[in-house]
């Protein structure tokens, strides 16, 4: 199956997932940061399936528990 946390791609962004236009254009980022951002500089392999975009869809017990703490605002 393909990998849910990077929906196959392989890759995550700085943040694990896509920032808000907020975010984007708030304080915490300069242009040089916008620039690496949209150019994809802060992609990294991603954490779950390690780049291959595949995976089993064994192991995310644990994405789901992170997935609902994220959802009760822990
Ligand atoms: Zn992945």
């Amino acid at each position: 199956m393909k990998c849910p946390l990077c929906r196959g791609t392989g890759t995550q962004t700085l943040h694990g997932a896509a920032i808000s236009m907020e975010e984007f254009i708030g304080p915490d980022w300069d242009d040089d940061m916008r620039d690496g951002y949209t150019s994809g500089l802060y992609d990294h392999a991603c954490d779950h399936c390690g780049g291959s975009g595949e995976t089993t869809s064994e192991g995310w017990d644990w994405y789901q528990v992170e997935l609902q703490e994220r959802a009760m605002g822990a």
